[in-house]
């Protein structure tokens, strides 16, 4: 067996990780690079191999930095299936597309001002392309083996780090490899912990904040600080945060706050798009699954997530969360507000 690091890898983004069996090619994780240009720059270089010999894509969860390049595999030829959990479906349904739109959206903006040496300027990729690669997803269950050609097979382990994500645990002749995927807390509002792993001969894992150690206060704790300070102030919260998994974290403990009456009612408006419709499809898969515990359930959604109506006068007092999924890694968030 092969394994060639094509992302991810002197760098954060871009997680891609191609394995070679007998022939068969595999392409674990299908990410965008993200960040300052030279990064950006490397999603415009060809593979190694042709896309169209590629026969199967795993991914471990929705974010762009691991599903994101997968429009342009399709484009250039791949045909295989997608596998990831259904989460993971939900969630790049939404993801993708938005994703194209971006980049279609900046080329349009280089051709207007004319800054970009193309002429015209191309998107990488387009909402065509999106669904092309949303055709080929092929969803498949916690803990439930799959197998591959040549004795290879694989299952999803839970990963606790967003809705749908997993660590991608391979065996072949009783060796097994495992791929983390981005790995959750133990302690995480939402999600449940990562499932445990019992072995693994080789392990290929996410490391991006492998050198920091978890603050040991509680958000919840520091959030309730931060409202009443500001609101006995007579102020307004504006809390720039990122799409998938964040914001929906943040609307759970804000309902907590409220319910345990250790926050004002003040309206709470999550200003993004993107965000309220991932919040709804977090909503209806944690709602049906054991990912989150009972008493969390409820939690979820329930906030009143709507989007700024531009009608509405401003509340006095108000949260407003801002979803940042565009938000390249590193830009300052202020530049967005
Ligand atoms: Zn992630």
């Amino acid at each position: 067996m092969r394994l060639t690091f094509l992302g991810a890898s002197e760098t954060v983004t871009g997680s891609k990780y191609l394995l070679e069996e007998s022939g068969l090619r595999i392409l674990v994780d299908c990410g965008l690079f993200q960040g300052v240009k030279n990064l950006r720059l490397r999603n415009w270089a060809p593979l190694p191999v042709p896309a169209d010999s590629i026969d199967a894509v795993i991914l471990t969860h929705a974010h762009i930095d691991h599903s994101g390049y997968l429009p342009l595999l399709a484009r250039n030829g791949f045909h295989g299936p997608v596998y990831c959990t259904p989460g993971t479906a939900a969630l790049c349904e939404i993801m993708l597309p938005d994703s194209a739109k971006l980049q279609e959206e900046e080329a349009d903006f280089a051709n207007r001002h004319g800054f970009s040496k193309h002429r015209p300027a191309l998107p990488l990729y387009t909402r065509d392309d999106a669904q092309r690669a949303l055709r080929l997803m092929a969803p498949r269950r916690f803990d439930t083996p799959v197998e591959l050609p040549h004795g290879l097979s694989f299952r999803f382990l839970s990963s606790g780090h967003i809705l749908g994500a997993a660590s991608v645990v391979m065996c072949r002749n009783h060796k097994v490899l495992v791929f983390s995927g981005d790995v959750g807390r133990p302690d995480d509002p939402i999600m449940r912990a990562p499932t445990p792993l019992a072995h693994a001969d080789y392990l290929v894992v996410e490391s991006t904040y492998g050198d920091r150690l978890h603050p040991d206060s509680n958000p919840q704790d520091e959030l309730e600080r931060l409202f009443s300070r500001t609101f006995a102030k007579g102020g307004v919260v504006v809390m720039p945060c990122f799409a998938v998994g964040r914001a929906q974290e943040i609307l759970y403990y804000i309902a907590r706050l409220k319910e345990t009456g250790r926050m004002v009612h003040v309206p709470v408006y999550l200003d993004s798009p993107m965000a309220t419709s991932v919040t709804e499809v977090y909503r209806k898969h944690l709602a049906a699954s054991a990912l989150l515990r009972d008493d969390q359930k409820r939690h979820v959604g329930q906030q009143r997530d709507r989007a700024r109506d531009a009608a509405e006068p401003p509340a006095r007092l108000a949260c407003r969360i801002v979803g940042a999924e565009h938000q390249q890694i590193g830009a300052p968030f202020a530049s967005g507000l």
